[in-house]
């Protein structure tokens, strides 16, 4: 019979996508809509990057390259491990890939059997569970707590382990909560990835966004035995405001890396070669843009922060990384609109994007019912806007 994969099936649509597209429906109609839905910088890709990239197709680099990346590619990779991050690879030990989230996929098609639990840390980016269950595994959720800015601590990871756990996920920078796990945090975490044997996927897609007087701190770099058990993931993406280009990386152990590129091989091919060129110029290049653009999320960030936090109903804590806020709306739900109880943070955002003009994304696809997130990847402008929005809807409650 004409039946589909039960597998693909019981994949989730992205929340995130669908807000944003109803959003953009309604600006294409001529509304006047504040998007805080947003998952990438906006601005522009540096001129050097897009300069890298035109001299590349005029130089006629469009063939296949090797599956998983250029020579010259995973060496600039290494380096940047080696001064960013201080951790040390050779270029056996990377392989590049169409975009972080591409890397996720090599990885757990990389390590999963079918049965292996993979812990991740809630609120999460919600294609953590969908990648995970896609190769088989099974994801096994943890929850961060308030006092402890949504981090999940060693302990309660400890309490989720069994012997079917096969690696966890840890995020930072986060991606919804903008919280970053400390040094110590993390080798409390390391220490028990080691005692009981499992792997860490370190996703730090935003470790360049990191305001304040915070570091960030390479889970991989933290002694031998951790960094043998840790793939290592990051890319172009969010630091070089190149989204469109599909560039990630990982480094991880050789063999872990053979085998995401003997996947990769059968399934993509290398990524884009013209993108991998302007990749290359992004991380060997003039790094002044990344400043730029980090001390305009950081004016942001303050903004944002303060206004929702004097705002009536809402709770925040101020993020420290990423370009996101993380707002408790659980006071909110409890209240009614239109002679009905909110509820739910959808219906609130549903309510915030139809008669307010603001998108926001609900998160209980991020494992947090009661929660929004809000990017401020926007103008100063358009955030301003947005947030007297959002003040009037709360103050009317
Ligand atoms: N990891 C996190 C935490 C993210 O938020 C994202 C993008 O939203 C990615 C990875 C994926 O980035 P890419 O666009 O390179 O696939």
């Amino acid at each position: 019979p004409l039946t589909l994969s039960r597998k693909a099936s019981d994949v989730k649509p992205s929340s995130t996508l669908a807000i944003t597209a109803k959003a953009k429906a309604m600006k294409a109609e001529g509304i006047d809509v504040v998007g805080f839905g947003a998952g990438e910088p906006d601005f522009n890709t540096p001129d050097n990057i897009n300069a890298a990239a035109i001299k590349a197709i005029k130089d006629g680099f469009t063939k296949y390259t090797p599956a998983s990346g250029t020579e010259e590619l995973k060496k600039a990779v290494c380096e940047k491990f080696e001064s960013f991050n201080g951790v040390h690879y050779e270029p056996n030990q990377i392989v590049i890939s169409n975009g972080g989230k591409h890397s996720l996929t090599n990885i757990f098609e990389a390590i999963l059997n079918p049965g292996d639990e993979v812990i991740i840390l809630a609120p999460y980016w919600l294609t953590y569970p969908e990648i995970v269950k896609l190769s088989d595994g099974i994801p096994v959720y943890v929850y961060g707590e308030k006092s402890n800015g949504y981090k999940v601590t060693a302990e309660q990871i400890r309490g989720a382990v069994t012997e079917d756990t096969k690696a966890l996920i840890l995020n930072t920078p986060s991606n919804p909560t903008g919280m970053i796990y400390s040094e110590e945090e993390l080798r409390a975490i390391a220490d028990i990835a080691v005692e009981k044997d499992f792997y860490v996927v370190a996703d730090e897609m935003y470790e360049y966004l990191i305001y304040g007087e915070k570091k960030h701190v390479s889970i991989a770099s933290l002694g031998d035995e951790i960094y043998k058990r840790t793939i290592t993931c990051s890319g172009v993406s969010k630091s070089y405001s190149m989204t469109g280009w599909r560039i990630g990386y990982t480094g991880s152990s050789t063999e872990i890396a053979r085998m995401m590129g003997s996947v990769q091989s059968h399934q993509t091919s290398n990524p884009n070669s013209i993108a991998q060129k302007a990749a290359l110029e992004a991380l060997t290049g003039d790094q002044s843009a990344l400043t730029v653009m980090r001390e305009e999320f950081d004016k942001r960030r303050k903004y944002i922060y303060e206004r929702i936090s004097q705002m009536p109903l809402l709770e925040t804590l101020e993020p420290e990384g990423a370009f996101y806020v993380f707002v408790d709306f659980s006071n909110v739900l409890e209240k009614s609109y239109k002679g009905k109880e909110i509820g739910t943070a959808a219906k609130a955002a549903e309510i915030l994007l139809e008669d307010y003009q603001v998108a926001v994304v609900p998160c209980a696809d991020f494992g947090f019912d009661n929660f929004v997130r809000l990017s401020y990847a926007i103008s100063l402008e358009a955030i301003e806007k947005g947030l007297d929005r959002i003040g009037e809807f709360v103050s009317s409650l």
